[in-house]
Parts: C-alpha cells; structure tokens; sequence
C-alpha cells in the first residue's frame, strides 16, 4: 500500500470522527451560522483531514483548525489569515507552488511537505482541551507513522508538547522557543516555530524573516 492511500484511508477516517461531542456541536454551528462575508458558501464544517505531498520528508504540525478558516474551506491553514502568512512562505522556500490558499480547488500544491494539526475541529476560542487533544492525537501518531518525517515542524507550544508526548520525550531541557530544535534517536529533527496566528504576526512577535529562517532550517535539516 503507498503512501498516499494510506493517508487516504486516514482522512476518510477523520472526516467521520464525531468522538469530542463539544466541538462536533461547535464546527457544526459555525457552519451553519456563518461569517456575514461568507454567508453564501458552503462551510466544510467537519474534522479537518492532512493535507500535503505523501512522501513529504517535512511534516508541519499546527494546532487546530480556524472557526472560518479551514472549518469553512476544509483544508489546513486555508482561507485564514494565518494561511495569508504561511503559504506565501512555504512558496518562497519551494514548498508550495504557489503563495495563496484560497478553497480546496485552488490549485495549491506542497512538495516535500505535509501540513497536519494537534486537532482536527474547530474549537471555541481556539483552544482545545486536553481531553480533546488526548482523543485526536492518535491520527497524528498515524501521520507520523505512515510519513516517518526527518523533520517535524511544531508550529506553537501545543503541537511542540503534543510531538514530544507521542515520542514519550520527557527531558525538561527540550523547552519550546522560536527556532529550538532537538533531534529524536531515530534521527528525525523536531524544529519550533512561533505560531503564524495574527496574534503573534500583528504584534511583530512573528516577523517574515523569522519565520522564513524556520523553512530555511527545515530545509537544511533534511537529509
Ligand atoms: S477533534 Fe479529533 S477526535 Fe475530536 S471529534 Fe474532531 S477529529 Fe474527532
């Protein structure tokens, strides 16, 4: 079985979960309700599957999917303002071919990267709980599973602890920080990254150069 119909057969998956009751109620009501500018599109309203090339030897992983971002369009970091910061990026290093995200048939393709997420539904404020986290971390053990990544890029603490926990990491001097990177015994590279939300790009906490330098880094770390 490749790669590819491995991850197809995960995304069917995932697209049928309904495990976290709280936030299946809440992607559900998002796209029912709607955003007044998007009021005449069909939202997704349903987990958010990986998205990326299948033999990506870079994967991404994010937090969770944006209430009318990707809960609308279905697919990661697309139709958001944190895709308006990343994908111009993953274009200029040569990981997308082009620079915006619009919908699923937008035409964007990634080379040698698949972007993944912490959790797979829209939650309330933007933030999962534990037990959430807890109930969707299988599938991104899966991701991992099926990509065996050299490089994991953590996009924000979450992702960071939610990767050291799937690898049973617990040495306290592998802390979170912008650009901090450790390599794991089977040789796979796990790199932080500040989170491109408009929180941390609005507020210069997250500059287009430092977050240039992490594709960079990825890139080098790559065997
Ligand atoms: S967050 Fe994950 S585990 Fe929970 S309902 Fe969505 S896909 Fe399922």
């Amino acid at each position: 079985m490749t790669n590819q119909s491995k991850l197809e057969q995960l995304n069917e998956e995932i697209i049928h979960c309904r495990k976290c009751a709280r936030l299946v109620a809440w992607r559900e009501e998002v796209a029912r309700v709607k955003r007044k500018a998007y009021i005449d599109q069909e939202y997704w309203g349903k987990p958010v599957p990986g998205f990326g090339d299948s033999n990506a030897r870079v994967v991404v992983v994010g937090l969770a999917p944006g209430a009318h971002g990707s809960n609308r369009t279905g697919r990661n970091f697309t139709g958001d303002a944190s895709g308006a910061f990343l994908y111009p990026a993953l274009h200029r290093v040569g990981f997308a071919n082009q620079p915006t995200a619009e919908s699923r048939s937008d035409g964007l393709v990634l080379k040698d990267l698949y972007l993944t997420a912490s959790g797979r539904c829209a939650p309330p404020d933007n933030k999962p709980s534990p037990e959430e986290l807890n109930n969707c971390q299988p599938f991104l053990e899966r991701d991992l599973e099926i990509l065996k990544p050299q490089v994991i890029v953590c996009l924000g603490s979450i992702a960071f602890a939610r990767v050291l926990r799937i690898y049973s990491i617990r040495n306290s001097a592998w802390k979170f920080g912008h650009g901090a990177h450790y390599q794991l015994e089977n040789g796979t590279w796990i790199l932080c990254s500040y989170h491109p939300s408009q929180q941390n790009t609005l507020t210069g906490k997250l500059t287009v150069n430092m977050f240039d330098d992490i594709w960079k880094k990825a890139k080098s770390l790559i065997k």
